[in-house]
């Protein structure tokens, strides 16, 4: 269950994406010192969620209807003992066109530190193996918690022999943290959550095919799908506009 999972704030150590120190020019259109409440900022989002598929019927079918009326293609990161247990779940996100992503096995709750490599591998292994299952297949991976990102990339990346390597690259981290993990957030404290981290200095946004980009963080869970709405009209009125997830720059 998705009970407990957590992923938080920033990602740390993140190998590939990067934005751009010293790009602080387009302030009137992205900048985050500009970011006022009520005022209109625009800004170009992309949606991931983490933790599932489960629970199917509560939380994941409201979501995928509501990403669906945005038209917009989304990322599901998931867990491989959920997709073991949910199989048609993740043919479901995938035949709604969305992008399925490796997030682990059971998300290493006792921190990424305290595994091996070969443990490390195995988590991302067997959750690769257990999607092919159900004819999918993932280019991408996100690091639980943000965790040791580039240690996980190493370990994905060159693996010890006869490991395969399972990506060459394919990190995904993101930019703003609806912070819907803990508890039953509302939609105003998801809100208030994710415009914090468009403040942050320390979270620049993805420069992707010249565009700057936030990759919004939120989790298959009944209280993120029931607030979902209200967060993404909120997002568009103050000048957000949702495109389909990609990883090209
Ligand atoms: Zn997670």
């Amino acid at each position: 269950m998705s009970n407990g999972k957590r992923d938080s704030g920033t990602p740390s150590g993140s190998p590939s994406m990067d934005a751009g120190a010293g790009d602080a020019g387009s302030a009137v259109d992205a900048g985050r010192g500009a970011s006022r409440a009520g005022t209109v900022v625009k800004r170009t989002l992309q949606l991931t969620f983490d933790d599932g598929p489960e629970p199917v019927k509560s939380a994941l079918n409201p979501i995928l209807k509501e990403v669906e009326a945005r038209g917009v293609i989304a990322a599901f990161f998931v867990l491989g003992e959920e997709v073991k247990t949910s199989r048609s779940a993740i043919v479901t996100i995938r035949d709604a066109g969305h992008v399925v992503g490796n997030h682990s096995w059971d998300h290493m709750e006792k921190g990424t530190s305290t595994y091996s490599d070969d443990q490390i591998y195995l988590e991302f292994e067997d959750t690769h193996a257990e999607v092919k299952k159900a004819g999918v297949t993932m280019d991408y991976w996100r690091a639980p918690r943000g965790e040791q990102i580039q240690r996980i990339q190493q370990i994905l990346r060159s693996p010890k022999p006869p490991q395969k390597q399972l990506y060459s690259n394919g990190h995904c981290d993101w930019q703003a943290d609806s912070k819907d993990a803990i508890g039953s957030s509302t939609a105003e404290a998801m809100l208030k959550s994710i415009e914090r981290d468009f403040k942050d200095p320390k979270i620049p946004p993805l420069r992707l095919k010249g565009t700057r980009v936030w990759r919004l963080l939120f989790h298959v869970k009944d209280s993120t799908a029931k607030a979902l709405t209200n967060v993404l009209n909120e997002l568009q009125a103050q000048g957000g506009t949702f495109v389909d997830f990609s990883q090209d720059s």
